[in-house]
């Protein structure tokens, strides 16, 4: 039987070590479970079983704590993994991973083209807790000022509506890494100018694509992505927006279909910690990764986790694939109607390194109200 642990709820004190209060993020979340991801000994027949925590004596280690301590890799997983101590009555010692629950994350992108207030109340209408639009007009560049009473309005919805995450999207019309000199400045300009734009809004992250070389090459389009990036982050003054870096199909000469593309931009930046990274699903397919079993998204989690670092991935964009694995084509489909289908939509929002990222629907829908039924089927999918 799975053992319900409140948040805030004090573990026995069992070794002299600096135990805490679990909070949990956000401060509103209830563990439903423990489950076991790693662990040793005679408890190897529990691994991916809920553990009835009554059995055993627990303390729990504060992250931070546990990487001094020779278990690394624990600094480095998302906040709410924790590593977990058990002592068994024999004495023995099991660790294993504390997985906190918080209430899923999901939305869609939504238009602020009547304001960011009228945005929440989309959101309220499609049962959503988190949201994305474009920060200008996506094929052109206009952008719409943003007054100090619409931000008002919108931070008392936010709250009120309990709006877990906000994104903007930067416009499709962004290249950094054109050979163009005028497109070239006017994207990071742009950039620069929407994060100062969205510092006071309470918008949480910026989302951009890399950029397209062209047919320069991609060590070309790299370098000027390193630049303009450089750039924006020296000019950028406020830092309340983390800007992400997108994922993609690999479509035509896009920067970002090759992880290894996002690898190499964050290292010539020095892993600046303003820089994130959003996952496309239907774009992270469409480059070739297998998304539609176990094994391939372990395998995927561990290939980000050894190169760009989980702590930087903050954003999954959920969206099903109308292409087949490794087409590079950008075509989203409605959740479960593509080749990711249910399976691997199911798969994947509750892998336990990614289900509690925030998840945002970009599927081809008609009016808005559509995102509503497809929210609600992707909450039924979700385990607990
Ligand atoms: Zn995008
Ligand atoms: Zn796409």
């Amino acid at each position: 039987m799975a053992c319900i642990v409140r948040a805030g709820f004090v573990f026995p004190l069992l070794l002299a070590l600096p135990v805490g209060t679990i909070a949990a993020p956000q401060g509103q979340s209830v563990v439903h479970q423990l489950r076991i991801e790693s662990s040793a000994g005679y408890f190897d027949e529990a691994v991916g079983k809920p553990v009835d925590l009554d059995a055993f004596g627990v303390w729990i280690w504060p992250s931070g704590g546990a990487s001094s301590t020779g278990f690394g890799l624990t600094s480095r997983w998302p906040k709410h993994i924790i590593p977990v101590y058990l002592e068994h009555h024999t004495g023995r010692v099991t660790l294993f991973w504390l997985i906190m629950e918080v209430e899923m994350i999901i939305g869609a992108h939504l238009s602020i083209a009547k304001g960011m207030p009228a945005a929440v109340e989309q959101l309220k209408a499609i049962a959503g807790n988190a949201f994305q639009f474009f920060t200008r007009n996506p094929r052109g560049g206009r952008a719409r000022d943003i007054l100090a009473r619409e931000v008002q309005e919108f931070k008392q919805l936010r709250e009120a509506a309990g709006v877990k995450c906000v994104v903007g999207h930067m416009p499709y019309t962004i290249n950094l890494a054109t050979n163009r000199p005028d497109i070239y400045t006017f994207g990071k300009t742009t950039l620069l100018a929407d994060l100062q734009r969205f510092d006071q809004t309470g918008v949480d992250y910026l989302v951009l694509h890399p950029g397209s070389h062209l047919g320069d090459g991609s060590e070309m389009g790299i370098r000027r992505i390193v630049e303009a990036l450089t750039y924006v982050l020296e000019g950028y003054q406020g830092g309340n927006i983390a800007l992400l870096l997108e994922t993609m199909s690999g479509q035509g000469t896009e920067i970002g279909g090759d992880l290894a593309e996002l690898e190499e931009v964050f290292a010539r930046l020095g892993w600046p910690e303003q820089i994130g990274v959003c996952l496309d699903t239907c774009h992270l397919l469409a480059a070739g990764h297998d998304l539609t079993s176990i094994e391939g998204l372990d395998q995927l989690v561990e290939r980000l986790d050894d190169g760009l670092g989980l702590e930087r991935v903050k954003l999954v964009h959920l969206n099903d694939s109308k292409k087949e694995r490794g087409s590079h084509a950008d075509r989203h489909a409605n959740i479960g109607q593509g080749t990711l289908g249910i399976e691997g939509i199911v798969k994947i929002i509750n892998h336990p390194a990614l289900r509690n990222l925030p998840f945002v629907l970009e599927t081809p829908v008609n009016n808005y109200l559509e995102y509503g039924t497809e929210i609600e089927l992707v909450r039924q999918l979700r385990t607990r």
